[in-house]
């Protein structure tokens, strides 16, 4: 498998630290809005990259932090004349509820800053005692940029470069810095604002500071894959590097995958231009699956535009995939008889492999989803073509399997669930009932695991247990 790594500017083989296991980290949302489409980017991308490398057999333990501490999420606090923790509750949790609606896998951990400050403490306090970081008079805490040698070596950038075009912060109130460069690791808090304390201030951490506590924590001094959008380059993981290699005294992550950005009619995707949709704005109009889909049908790494032209032929495309797999549906449904595979039958489905093949193919090469795409349609139209009533179950059902497999590392719902009758989800609920009297909490467990996975949710109210399709 092959990454095309940002550090390096090159695809390279996939090398695993340890044999059998991915630590991937990737950046996720400040939370004090909805969640736009362009958020949703990463969130599918890599979430799908996650996917197959689970498919190829990897155990990939993958974390993603919310950003719950910032001047966005304190602003709104005011506003709304709240705390600002009610603020980054509400928004994680929406963006929990369109994460799964885009069927993005929950990550292994999802960290969140204000819970981190002991471990943040922990490592600016280290940075300082290595002559990393040093104290200015008023308590803010900065990293001390040209003490790590390979400053600039994601984003490629000459250090001389960066302090000619920086040189007028010095003079905008940030003149407590020894040098323009200079980041911010810890600093005072504001009248109104969240703080903690700190041996330096009472105040908040800088915003780069929490990815490379919460990856170390998590992950290790040492992680394989680190994501996010290509807007975070610089300064963010360049900034992180520099931390946590200074701390740690090791190489931070292996490989670098970003994200290009995402546009609204070949223009920047930006609120006051009035060019901006949430995920949720996408929702009141299609299937979450069909942004999953749109997102899918272009390379990571190329800018993808958004138009209501494209949506509709993801949408078609889409629905291409799971018109398939209905008719297929249909198909076994049809059939009683349990005949083995012909000769002809045997050769289309080792035709048919080949399609898989192809397909990891695609996704070895930098996670190439459009090309993915592009293979399972080609296996919709072998299908199409191949499987009708004349055939046995056993071929149509491997034809199904492999159309739903590839659909499934792309994280595309191309099978609708069974609607469970009313009757039948009253009598599960009847049974749990009665397993919870009997104290038998196990069974009334799996009976609302079963009808979760068919779409149903529990709630227990004062007059009793009510049910709603979700
Ligand atoms: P933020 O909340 O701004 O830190 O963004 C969270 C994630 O979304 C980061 O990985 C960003 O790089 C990514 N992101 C933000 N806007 C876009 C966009 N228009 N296209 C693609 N990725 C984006
Ligand atoms: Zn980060």
């Amino acid at each position: 498998m092959k990454i095309y790594n940002t550090l390096t500017k090159q695809k390279e083989d996939f090398v695993p630290i340890e044999p059998g296991k991915v630590k991937m980290y990737v950046c996720g949302p400040t939370v004090y809005n909805l969640i736009h489409i362009g958020n949703a980017r990463p969130m599918i991308v890599f979430d799908t990259f996650r996917r197959y490398m689970e498919h190829k057999g990897y155990e990939v333990n993958y974390v993603s932090n919310f950003t719950d501490v910032d001047d966005k999420i304190i602003k709104k606090a005011i506003e709304e004349g709240v705390d600002s923790s009610v603020i980054s509750q509400r928004y994680i949790a929406e963006c929990k509820k369109d994460m799964e609606a885009m069927n993005v896998k929950p990550a292994t951990k999802h960290p969140l800053a204000t819970e981190e400050i002991c471990g943040m403490l922990d490592m600016i306090g280290d940075l300082i005692e290595k002559g990393h970081a040093y104290v200015a008079a008023d308590g803010t805490v900065y990293f001390r940029t040209r003490s790590f040698k390979e400053y600039g070596k994601l984003s490629h950038k000459n250090l001389d470069d960066l302090q000619g075009g920086n040189r007028s912060l010095l003079v905008s109130g940030e003149d407590q810095k020894e040098d323009s460069l200079d980041f911010v690791l810890w600093k005072p808090k504001k009248d109104g604002e969240p703080y903690w304390e700190s041996p330096w201030c009472n105040g908040r951490p800088g915003w780069h500071i929490e990815c490379s506590v919460m990856s170390k924590k998590y992950l290790g001094d040492q992680i394989d894959i680190h994501a996010g959008g290509e807007d975070l380059v610089f300064p963010h993981h360049e900034n992180e590097i520099a931390q946590s290699e200074a701390a740690n005294g090791k190489e931070f992550a292996r490989y670098w995958m970003h994200n290009a950005f995402l546009n609204i009619d070949n223009k920047k995707m930006s609120k006051s231009a009035g060019n901006f949709f949430t995920v949720r704005d996408i929702a009141e109009k299609y299937d979450l699956q069909v942004l999953r889909f749109f997102m899918l049908s272009a390379h990571y790494r190329s800018p993808l535009n958004f138009s209501a032209d494209l949506m509709e032929a993801a949408k078609s495309g889409y629905e291409r995939i799971v018109t398939c797999v209905a008719n297929l549906k249909y198909l076994l449904d049809a059939k009683t008889e349990e005949a083995g595979l012909s000769a002809e039958e045997e050769t289309l489905l080792t035709e048919a492999k080949q399609f898989v093949t192809r397909f990891d193919e695609a996704m070895d090469d930098d996670c190439n989803t459009a090309d993915a795409i592009s293979v399972i349609f080609e296996l919709v139209k072998f299908v199409n073509t191949n499987a009708d009533g004349t055939k046995s179950k056993a071929f149509i059902q491997a034809l199904k399997d492999e159309v739903v497999m590839l659909s499934d590392i792309c994280g595309l719902i191309v099978e609708k669930k069974e609607e469970m009758l009313d009757e039948e989800i009253e009598n599960l609920i009847a049974e749990r009932q009665a397993a919870r009297k009997e104290k038998n909490f196990a069974r009334a467990d799996e009976i609302r695991d079963i009808l979760l996975e068919k779409g149903i949710e529990l709630k227990d109210t004062r007059e009793g247990v009510k049910w709603q399709r979700v």
